[in-house]
């Protein structure tokens, strides 16, 4: 109601970045780029869009670019409610997999990977008035080049010299890069010499605490510690951070069974996970007023660092770790990102202590020692020094940018960016002179890696593309669908058995895929859910790949490609076009029983939890390496030989082009 509406806007009126906004506009009409940094919480992400539509200088729509899809979703619900408009009018997102906007959407949240994307379509931006670049301090490897290309069209749209050049340019651009640590000086060197705007927060003192000794393991540590506060110390609520969703999803439980033990008289533990792939619904409960009576605990991932501010922290418990993306086989080009917990940096673990002062003096309790603290690094490398370039490489191509030319923050090194050449040539995505082919164009335009696209493209050769989108949909899902139960394995492997194929583990992910299917077309929702427990299959990542699916049929539709051919029970269309996009994921038979890559030197063995029970296949295909003791593949089937000899100048020649 009116009230509701009021409350929102004193709230807005309140926040330390509401005296400076008149003044920061200015600046950014001034200017072509301006480098705000502020202080977490201070209002950057949620306010400088809805003034800069506000005031009415800036035609065309406002992009806001973020790391990761939950804040963009979140944030972009947060402003439109602040508008007082129903999400995906006035205010909208974008993300992987999922949009909300319309014709009249002005403000517009987005990951960076998505603005890449609209980019190839729609390469100098020219729907857009302003852009942006939030959380521009994490240097994603989409945000590093949102920021090369923006420095390109800046050219283009403004003029060379941006005085000159304001006076001509029809449909100018404006730029704004927001940071919440101190490197807007590299920033504004970048975009030559840009103005660096300073917003102040309002911070209060943070206790920090470290370990005596350092902890083995890490969630224990966090479970005892929140109860520690939980029954010794005053009112606040509590914020945890930890490196990925299993660990929440641990903890969460612990906390949970821990919490019924207490006497009945004691103060109730109100739970908020916050991760990534967390369903929209589930993620503003970590905004709903704690309940009377009761803590709130908050278990996030580094979202809650500086994209998400969650109010009424007071205790903050930093585990010290995170989860990275690193390219394992970076120098090879085979291979994709793979998410390691590592530990966090020096900048990280004071954004994490500074989440505890927002309202009132507050409390950090580190689980770790100030040794550990001492050692961490002080930023973490940028992104575009350790994750696969392939991707970002194509989309560059279809942009018409070229990877090797273009002036980023920091460079790619060449022998990363040689890789990504070689697996796009063997992918046929570029020719022998490296120029960009019909096909890579082809699988640039699915939003999926193009190892991926590329055997969604060979399905339609092998007419098996209803199969394969289902295939590649559990391959996309961020849960596993066969989660590790140790405690029940007998059960689960004997529950799982009448899924199981003999060439292995894609045939079986997608024997799954349809036995749900039909269940789906036949039970309720607890009927759904009580077949997934008797098959000890995860129904989270079922329904993840459902909503993929829905989205890859879509591309499809728009690229002609007919997505209901199934080849029904025959695998081995599947199983070639899971070659032609995998070939650098694909291994002969020694004389010993080990498998050796048929591009690359490695020597692999058969993952022990893989379906495939013929572990003297001549040749296989794998999705991914697991390095322990031995390096494993998993997610693996049994191939023909003669699949991969079809490809004879890929497997013997060298690197493309070079
Ligand atoms: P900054 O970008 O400077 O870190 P934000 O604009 O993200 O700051 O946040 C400003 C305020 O808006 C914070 O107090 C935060 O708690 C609040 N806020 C953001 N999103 C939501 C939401 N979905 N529900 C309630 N409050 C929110
Ligand atoms: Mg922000």
């Amino acid at each position: 109601g009116v009230s509701k509406a009021q409350h929102l806007q004193e709230q807005r009126a309140q926040l330390p970045i509401a005296q400076g906004l008149e003044a920061l506009v200015r600046e950014i009409a001034a200017h072509d780029v301006t480098i705000i940094l502020g202080e977490t919480g201070s209002g950057k992400t949620t306010q400088i869009p809805q003034y800069l539509l506000e005031c009415g200088a800036f035609p065309g729509v406002i992009a806001v670019t973020q790391p990761r899809r939950v804040a963009a979703t979140s944030l972009a619900a947060r402003v439109s409610q602040e508008q007082g408009r129903p999400l995906g009018t006035l205010v909208g997102y974008a993300v992987r997999f999922d949009e909300r906007t319309g014709a009249e959407t002005r403000v517009k949240y987005l990951t960076d990977g998505m603005l890449v994307r609209e980019m190839m379509s729609d390469p100098m931006l020219e729907r857009y008035g302003v852009i942006v670049v939030d959380e521009a301090h994490e240097r994603t490897l989409r945000t590093d080049l949102v920021l090369a290309s923006l420095k390109k069209i800046l050219r283009a749209r403004n003029g060379e010299e941006s005085g000159k050049g304001k006076a001509r340019a029809h449909n100018p651009l404006k730029v704004v890069v927001m940071s919440a640590t101190l490197d807007a000086e590299k920033f504004s060197k970048f975009f030559d010499n840009a103005p660096v705007l300073y917003v102040k927060g309002r911070q209060h003192p943070v206790s920090i605490y470290h370990t005596s000794t350092s902890q083995v393991d890490y969630v224990d540590a966090a479970l005892r510690t929140f109860f520690q506060i939980h029954v010794d110390q005053p009112p606040g609520d509590v914020l945890i951070f930890l490196p990925g969703q299993e660990d929440i999803e641990s903890l969460e439980s612990s906390i949970k069974s821990y919490a019924n033990q207490l006497p009945s008289n004691s103060v109730g533990v109100t739970l908020c996970p916050l991760y990534a792939s967390l369903p929209n619904a589930q993620q503003s409960r970590v905004f709903t007023p704690t309940p009377e009576g009761t803590r709130k605990c908050i278990l996030a991932t580094n979202i809650a660092e500086t994209s998400i501010t969650i109010p009424g922290v007071k205790y903050v418990i930093d585990t010290g770790k995170q989860k990275e993306k690193r390219h394992l086989a970076r120098m090879t080009g085979s291979g994709f990102d793979t998410l390691l917990t590592t530990d966090i940096t020096k900048s990280s673990a004071m954004q994490r202590a500074g989440r505890a002062g927002r309202e009132g003096p507050g409390f950090c309790f580190r689980l770790y020692t100030e040794e550990a603290f001492d050692a961490m690094a002080l930023s973490s490398e940028p992104e575009v020094r350790r994750s696969s370039l392939t991707s970002a490489l194509l989309q560059l191509r279809c942009i018409g940018h070229d990877l090797e030319t273009l002036d980023f923050m920091d460079n790619p090194d060449a022998e990363a960016v040689g890789a990504a050449l070689r697996t796009l040539w063997i992918l046929d995505a570029l020719d022998e002179t490296k120029r960009l082919t019909k096909l890579g164009r082809s699988i640039a335009a699915f939003p999926l890696e193009p190892q991926l696209a590329a055997i969604l493209l060979a399905s339609v050769e092998h007419h098996c593309t209803a199969d394969v989108i289902s295939i590649l949909s559990l391959m996309s899902a961020s849960a596993p669908l066969f989660p590790d139960s140790s405690a029940q394995r007998d059960a689960a492997s004997e529950a799982r058995t009448k899924f199981r194929h003999p060439s292995g583990d894609h045939w079986t992910m997608l024997n799954v895929f349809r036995a749900y299917d039909e269940v789906c077309g036949s039970e309720s929702k607890g009927g759904r859910r009580d077949w997934c427990k008797r098959n000890f299959v995860n129904e989270r990542a079922l329904r993840e790949a459902g909503d993929i699916r829905t989205q890859l049929r879509i591309v499809c539709d728009r690229a002609n490609i007919n997505k209901e051919i199934s080849c029904g029970q025959d695998e081995s269309p599947v199983l070639k076009s899971l070659v032609r996009g995998l070939l650098q994921h694909t291994a002969l038979l020694q004389p010993d029983g080990t498998y050796k890559q048929a591009m690359g030197p490695s020597i692999i063995k058969i993952h022990p939890g893989s379906f495939l029970t013929e572990k003297r296949s001549p040749a296989i295909v794998y999705n991914e390496l697991v390095y322990t003791t031995h390096i494993y593949a998993r997610g693996v089937s049994a191939v023909s030989k003669s699949f991969i000899s079809d490809f004879p100048k890929r497997v013997t020649s060298g690197r493309a082009g070079s």
